[in-house]
């Protein structure tokens, strides 16, 4: 098996009042863990089992690139929180969302109804381009930004398995509540 599934850098319960240890079991233990299964499972034995991810995910399409990017999509998701997160980014990443969305909360509202209007399941996602210029966008299903040759800095899971449990059909409490837990300094390093 070529992919294993990264270790969480938290305890389950963790993000609890957030994101409950239920929640975390079913869709990291369950949901991801089977994208990765599934990826492994698709690549054995083909010559996609020599390429990297992000080159499945550029490449492929039907089965493999939506396992393939689902992988990569909860990976990012799931690094993006800490029980110790919350807050505004400062640095460069601050000072970026203030220039170009104009406040820290316009950004966030922005963001929060990208998601609200995603239709179906998806993502919404905050990527930047080589020159630094931030994006907001949604994507159905697995669609992931690296296909535009965008670089993903942070994402919210909008599918229902994400939030289901814990809001029930609430998804726009659901997005409004994941700012608690945002690790900044982990978005930050990516941009
Ligand atoms: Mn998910």
């Amino acid at each position: 098996m070529k992919y294993t599934q990264p270790e969480l850098p938290y305890k389950c319960e963790a993000l609890e009042p957030v994101i409950s240890r239920e929640t975390v079991d079913y869709h990291y233990g369950k949901h991801e863990k089977a994208y990765i299964d599934n990826l492994n499972n698709l690549i054995e034995g083909t010559e996609w089992a020599d390429m990297t991810l992000e080159e499945i995910i550029s490449k492929a399409n039907g089965p493999l690139f939506n396992n393939a990017s689902q992988a990569w999509n909860h990976i990012l998701y799931f690094f993006s929180f800490s029980p110790d997160g919350g807050g505004e980014p400062d640095g460069e990443l601050g000072e970026a969302i203030k220039n170009q969305f104009g406040s820290f909360e316009e950004f966030k509202k922005q963001f929060e109804d990208a998601g609200a209007k995603l239709f179906g399941s998806g993502w919404v996602w905050l990527s930047r381009d080589d020159h630094g210029t931030l994006f907001i966008s949604q994507g159905s299903n697995a669609e992931n930004p690296l296909t535009k040759g965008l670089t993903p800095i942070l994402t919210f899971d909008v599918w229902e398995h994400a939030y289901y449990l814990d809001y029930q059909n609430r998804r726009v409490d659901y997005l409004k509540k994941l700012w608690d837990i945002v690790d900044w300094d982990m978005v930050a390093s990516r941009y």
